[in-house]
């Protein structure tokens, strides 16, 4: 599964031994899980780590799913939310009908983005709610100026949107593809740019940068700029893998989309509210985006919710709406709920009072440092991170023309390995990323850097005993 695949520590006192059989389908779960392991149930959180049904102990060195920034007790959003929840649990937010928490987060949302000008705000309930959103938005506004024919969207390879069907198609895994008949014929996909995985031999970063665009520019082309409406990506590429735009990468891309009249759509769901060192993604990378998609760290999880940025020449459009295609149709019962905007209000003050992306930028530098330290293990091609984001790939002899049997599961075997002694990673097949909580602290990044290297050398020790078979 290319998502996501965690091999569970199978202990003889889970209370949920036995409980194979559950009655949820978990997502992304294989069907080796599913039969063989008992689920791993988390019970309840602190800081940076979680405490499964039988107390055991780990570092959640994921964040959640890259999301409980402010870690798994922050009693103010506890606060906030008993607060809203005691004047005003819900209402909806359609036919101009809104409440006070949504407004003000609305206010404070584009008054944070400062990489660009925005309008106006959608909210959703996820990141996939966003991005399906953005392309509704791009539409509707493609078919008010006029332009039926600019339709197509164009996202990267090993891109990661979401998991609802367009989301889905823009998501650039296959894997999350030939199961259900997608991508939709307007999601296209160009080259993802993972310098050390896909440069030509010699080639520099700026080169390969130059290439990238380059096939960008013949896309657009071969297609017809006259179909292709926006271009989404994620500035730091997540699910992917942790892999990080190369140099000039975006200045290079963004040009090719200015020459052809194609909007930018930044996926910022992991990459906002400090994760990179930065407030965005956009200011870290001088990204100008035309709309973008937040959700995840936007209330560090403690409440579903989602928000797309519009700039002020897209909102001015849905605004005054066309004559022709009527109020903007599309919404959710719980778009600007207001106990997950009173949340996500308190979670971007304590950003501002805690400095949130100087508390980032002082410890990602022990963080990265830490795990790059183990850069010249033999089974290791590749590790690389930016502020709170590690990625490492395993392959043989440094190579990525080199990858493992995948049947060896050297990735899950590594996963398994950091379980064991209290570690939470994401491994997907020989890729493993990292993304603690903001507020990790400097004795947590040291256990983290620890059991990495303990859970290391083992994976060693397994890929010597296979080759050896
Ligand atoms: N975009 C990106 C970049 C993501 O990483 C994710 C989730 N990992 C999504 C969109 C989808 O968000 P959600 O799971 O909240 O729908």
């Amino acid at each position: 599964c290319l998502y996501g695949t965690q091999p569970s520590v199978q202990t003889e006192d889970s209370k949920y031994i036995g409980f194979k059989g559950h009655d949820i389908i978990t997502p992304f779960t294989t069907r080796w899980q599913c039969t063989n392991e008992n689920p791993l149930v988390i019970e309840r959180s602190e800081g940076s780590y979680v405490y499964d049904t039988n107390g055991r102990k780990y570092l959640d060195s994921l964040a959640g799913l890259w999301c409980t920034s402010l870690g798994g007790n922050e009693p103010r959003l506890v606060a906030a939310a008993t607060k809203q929840l005691n004047t005003l649990p819900f209402y909806h937010s359609f036919w101009n009908h809104t409440n006070m928490p949504s407004l003000d987060l609305a206010k404070e949302l584009i008054e944070m983005f400062t990489a660009r000008k925005m309008g106006k705000v959608f909210y959703t309930n996820s990141g996939s709610e966003a991005n399906d959103t953005q392309v509704k938005l791009v539409w509707y506004y493609n078919n008010a100026l006029g332009r039926p024919k600019k339709k197509k969207f164009i996202a990267r390879s090993l891109a990661y949107h979401g998991s609802t069907l367009i989301a889905a198609s823009l998501t650039g895994l296959t894997g999350m593809h030939q199961q259900f008949d997608i991508p939709a014929p307007f999601a296209l996909h160009t080259d993802c740019p993972h310098y050390w995985r896909y440069h030509f031999p010699g080639e520099t970063e700026e080169e390969f940068s130059t290439r990238l665009a380059k096939n960008l520019e013949d896309l657009i082309l071969k297609e017809g700029p006259e179909t292709i409406a926006a271009f989404i990506a994620e500035p730091v590429m997540g699910a992917g893998g942790a892999i990080l735009p190369p140099t000039t990468y975006f200045e290079k891309i963004q040009a090719v989309l200015k020459k052809y009249d194609i909007l930018f759509i930044a996926d910022e769901v992991i990459c906002a509210f400090g994760r990179l060192g930065a407030m965005f993604g956009c200011d870290k990378y001088n990204i100008k985006p035309d709309l973008v998609s937040l959700a995840k760290a936007l209330s560090s999880a403690y409440m579903p919710i989602g928000a797309v940025l519009v700039s002020p020449e897209i909102s001015d459009v849905i605004h005054s709406q066309s004559d022709k295609l009527g109020s903007f149709a599309h919404g959710f019962t719980y778009s600007g709920h207001p106990t997950a905007c009173a949340v996500a209000l308190e979670t971007l003050k304590i950003y501002k009072e805690r400095n949130i992306v100087e508390q980032v930028n002082r410890i990602s530098p022990r963080f990265q440092d830490g795990i790059k330290a183990f850069s010249d293990s033999p089974i290791i091609g590749e590790i690389r991170g930016t502020g709170l984001v590690s990625g490492t790939d395993f392959v043989d002899n440094k190579s990525p023309n080199n990858p493992f049997p995948k049947e060896w599961g050297v990735g899950a075997y590594f996963g398994s390995e950091c379980r064991k002694n209290g570690l939470i990673v994401r491994a997907a097949g020989d890729n493993i990323t990292m993304a603690p909580p903001f507020i990790i602290s400097p004795q947590e990044v040291d256990e983290i850097t620890s059991i990495y290297g303990k859970a290391l050398k083992a994976t060693e020790e397994r890929v010597k005993e296979l080759k050896a078979q």
